[in-house]
This record gives C-alpha cells, sequence and structure tokens, in this order.
C-alpha cells in the first residue's frame, strides 16, 4: 500500500492533481474539503458545524476532522493506497496521522508540496468562483484562508522535510507539466 498526501496553499491545484493522480494510480483520494461540503450539502448536524468555519476561513477543529477522517478511512480500509488532499493542515493533524498509521504497520511514504506565488492563488481561486459555487472561493474569505495557511499549515512542511518525505514541485506551469512531474515523483517513489 502506498500512501501520500498532497500539500499546498488554497489555489495551488491540489484537488485538480489529486484527481489526475487516482486516475493514473487508482488511489483511494481522500479530500478533507469535500468531506465537509459534502456534510454541508446534506444538511446534517454536523454539515451545520462545519458551515461556520468554512464560511470564515477557518479550520474545522483538529479532534472533530480526525473523527471525520478516520470514519471515511475505516469505511475504505482495503484500498491500494491513499491520496490525502487538503489532510493534514496542521502539526497536530501530521502527527495524529503518523501515529494513527504507525498503529497499522501504514506509513505516508511521500507528501508533494505544490509552490504557487501568492497573487496568484489569488487569481485562480477568484476564477474558480465564477462557476465552483463554493461561497469561500471569494476575496474576502480567500484572504482568511490564505493567512491561515501560512500561520496553521505551512508549518507541516517543515515536519516533512526532517523526515524526508517531502518533495516540493513549482505549481505555476501547465497543468499537464505539473501532473507529469507528479507522475514521474510518484513512480520513483513507489
Ligand atoms: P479545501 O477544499 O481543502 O480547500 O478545504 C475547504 C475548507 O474546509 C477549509 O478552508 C477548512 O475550513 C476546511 N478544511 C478542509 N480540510 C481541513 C482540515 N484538514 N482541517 C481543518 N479544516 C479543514
Amino acid at each position: 500500500m502506498f500512501n501520500m498526501v498532497i500539500f499546498g496553499p488554497p489555489g495551488c491545484g491540489k484537488g485538480t492533481q489529486a484527481a489526475r493522480i487516482v486516475q493514473n494510480h487508482g488511489f483511494l483520494h481522500i479530500s478533507t474539503g469535500d468531506l465537509i461540503r459534502n456534510e454541508i450539502s446534506a444538511g446534517t448536524a454536523m454539515g451545520q458545524l462545519y458551515n461556520k468555519f468554512i464560511s470564515r476561513g477557518m479550520l474545522v477543529p483538529d479532534q472533530i476532522i480526525l473523527k471525520e477522517l478516520y470514519r471515511f478511512a475505516l469505511n475504505h480500509s482495503n484500498a491500494k493506497g491513499i491520496i490525502f488532499d487538503g489532510f493534514p493542515r496542521t502539526l497536530y493533524q501530521a502527527q495524529m496521522l503518523d501515529r494513527i498509521f504507525i498503529k497499522r504497520k501504514m506509513k505516508i511514504g511521500l507528501v508533494i508540496s505544490i509552490d504557487v506565488p501568492e497573487e496568484e492563488l489569488m487569481n485562480r481561486v477568484l476564477e474558480r468562483g465564477k462557476t465552483s459555487g463554493r461561497s469561500d472561493d471569494n476575496e474576502m474569505i480567500m484572504n482568511n484562508r490564505l493567512m491561515v495557511y501560512f500561520s496553521q499549515t505551512q508549518p507541516v512542511i517543515e515536519y516533512y522535510r526532517k523526515t524526508k518525505r517531502l518533495v516540493s514541485i513549482d505549481g505555476n506551469q501547465h497543468i499537464d507539466t505539473v501532473a507529469a512531474i507528479i507522475d514521474k515523483t510518484i513512480r520513483n517513489h513507489m
């Protein structure tokens, strides 16, 4: 089983590239953002709670997101590999993921970080907002999401760098170019 994380700021293209990886390698795609949006559109009590965070560009608290992830992963435990997209987003989440995996003799073998300049991230998210229907794809909330990314999420990079699992990729290139580099990187690590 090969497990990996696709990592980067909002608008870097994580979701798009994760979909390509799923196509090429058949991994199970776990996007915590999608899990949250599914709960919100199903109108569940959890969805109502999630909406309070997502609509402000804030992170859902660690314990809640970990429970959601655990529930989903347990229902798909026979996957040939997992790609985590939008998770982990805090140092605590990264440490908990390793802890949960070690217990099951599993590991995160590769973390791909997609680098994109900040002004380009804003342009992409505003462009996506025209069609995505996502309430958080607007300038005010995106500013919060970027602030949250730089303060709470970016430190996770150092954690993976120290444990020698990090590969950084220039995401300011054509989607197909980025996809090809990612694919080669995965094949080199499998
Ligand atoms: P995304 O689709 O990955 O951009 O996530 C959209 C929003 O969902 C984020 O701005 C957070 O509010 C929430 N979210 C997604 N993943 C996480 C996570 N791992 N931890 C906390 N909040 C999350």
